[in-house]
Formats: C-alpha cells, structure tokens, sequence
C-alpha cells in the first residue's frame, strides 16, 4: 500500500501578517506549508512566510538534528519574512538546503543575504549555526529520495514559481501568488492553457485566491486571482482537493468563513474537497 501524504498549513495570509481577533479562525500568518510523508527523510517545507516560526518551534519538541530542504516560491517579503524565525536554523548540526527561482540578475545566494544583511536584520546568513545551502532553481525537474519537484512560472509581479511535487504517485501544485487572467488577449488564452495542463489531475492544488471579482477588477496586474476565476478554470481542470489560499489581511473570518459555505454549495461537485484554507489544517492523501 502506497504510504500516506500529508500537506500542513503553518501559514496562509498574503501580503502581510495580520493577528487580529477577527482572522484567528483562518489565521494570521503569512504563506508556509509542509508536506509529510514516510517516504521522505529530510523535511519539506514550501515558502516561509511567518507561519514557518510556529513550525519550527514544534519541531524543536523532536528530534535534535533537524534537516530539510525548502523551496520558496519567490522573495517577497510575505513568502521570507519569517525565514530568521526558525529556529532550526540556530541549531548545530543540522543541514538546511534552500531552492529559489532566479530573479533576474540574482540567485538564491544573493536575495537571502540581501534579505538577512544587517540593515534590515541582526542575524545575517553566516551567523546561522546550521549548514546552509542556497541553490538557485533553474526550470526544469529535480529528482530527490522518495519525491520530484518541478515547476511552471506564475503570472507574478517578480519571477515567481507554481511548484509541483510529486510524492508517492500524489501530486501536489502550490501556487500561492498567481494571477489568473480576465481578459482575452492572446497572452491570457495561452497562459491559462499552460497552467492547465500542468495542474490536471493534482491530488491537491493550493491556489492563490486573494481577491473576488469586484476587487480584482480594481487591482488587475497586482499578481493574484479572484476565487471566482480559480474556480471557473480549475472546475474542469480535474483537481482532486482545491484549497483557496492567500487571504487578503482585510478579509476576516466572517467573510472567509461565509465564502466558504458559498463555494462548498456552489463547487463541490466539481472536486473532491474544496475551500479557502486554515492556518493548523492538514490535508491527508
Ligand atoms: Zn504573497
Ligand atoms: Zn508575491
């Protein structure tokens, strides 16, 4: 019997963290999930936004050498900012292993220093206790022990990747900020041809849904989709469980949670599971 996937949810705000009562049932914390599975023996963690803080506190209760790769889809501040947060990385002998797309002109190596030099943060790179490896992750696949990951680029405002782990015959799409086009240019046809066939048939697809059609119209080329245009592309798109994520912080827990009951009458018949996603959530293939 294949072993099981789980997909954790440490994190699924965009844009800025917001820890108000009013967002503690969807949460406050910006964009980390992990995915588990006994076929893997180094963690996997995508993106790490604040929610990566909460998780590394939980893995100090283990085992004492932790060890991981993580892929972070691109370096915006909602997607690193809880990066000197994790504990793990203060930890000696440990060994951690970061993938991001090229930006640019720079790679992996050169964002994180930027991002950790000491104007905006005490602790740079070289002062972590645990080996550190940035790779900057150029298209294509890369084959690990017991999974593979590969991706297609996003419509972002920065060089951004729709990353697709295949674990265990599951496959996963994390496509935290993406922008599904409105209009019919040429362009627009194209790219949503592409970003079907690459997510059809996923076992899980988490997508960016931080607007709804009326917002969206008001910050069209911001780089994130409205959930009614998600829904309408991916409906035919095969996905078995669709989690909607990337929460505007203005949209509270009585909006997400109404929402949510709307789609879940108006969608359901179109995948397995679907909704917008929760800070703690799992979801186990
Ligand atoms: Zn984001
Ligand atoms: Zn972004």
């Amino acid at each position: 019997m294949a072993e099981s996937v789980k997909i954790k949810f440490w994190g699924v705000r965009g844009s800025t963290p917001c820890a108000n009562s009013e967002n503690m049932i969807f949460g406050g914390n910006t964009t980390c999930f992990q995915i588990e599975s006994d076929s893997l023996s180094e963690l996997l963690i995508i993106d790490c936004g604040t929610g990566i803080r909460n998780l590394g506190n939980h893995l100090l209760n283990g085992d004492s050498k932790i060890c991981g790769r993580i892929f972070i889809t691109h370096p915006h501040w909602d997607h690193l900012q809880g990066f000197p947060f994790f504990k793990p990385f203060y930890k000696e002998n440990s060994w951690f292993r970061v993938y991001l797309p090229p930006q640019d002109q720079s790679g992996c190596k050169e964002i994180l220093q930027g991002h950790m030099s000491n104007t905006f943060f005490p602790v740079t790179m070289d002062m972590l206790d645990a080996d550190m490896d940035c790779e900057t992750f150029q298209p294509g696949k890369l084959n690990m022990e017991g999974y593979s990951v590969d991706y297609m680029w996003a419509k972002h405002t920065v060089q951004t990747a729709i990353f697709r782990f295949t674990i265990n015959g599951k496959t996963i799409i994390i496509a935290p900020d993406n922008e599904l086009p409105h209009d019919n240019s040429q362009d627009s046809k194209d790219f949503i041809k592409e970003f079907c066939a690459f997510v059809d048939g996923a076992d899980v697809l988490i997508h960016d849904a931080q607007f709804d059609n009326k917002q969206y119209k008001e910050r069209e080329g911001w780089g994130h989709s409205s959930y009614e245009k998600v829904l309408e592309i991916t409906a035919g798109c095969n996905v078995k469980h669709m989690v909607l994520t990337h929460h505007d912080p203005d949209s509270d827990d009585d909006y997400l949670t109404n929402l949510d009951s709307k789609i879940k009458a108006s969608h359901s018949q179109y995948y397995e599971s679907v909704g917008f996603a929760k800070e703690g959530q799992s979801i186990i293939l």
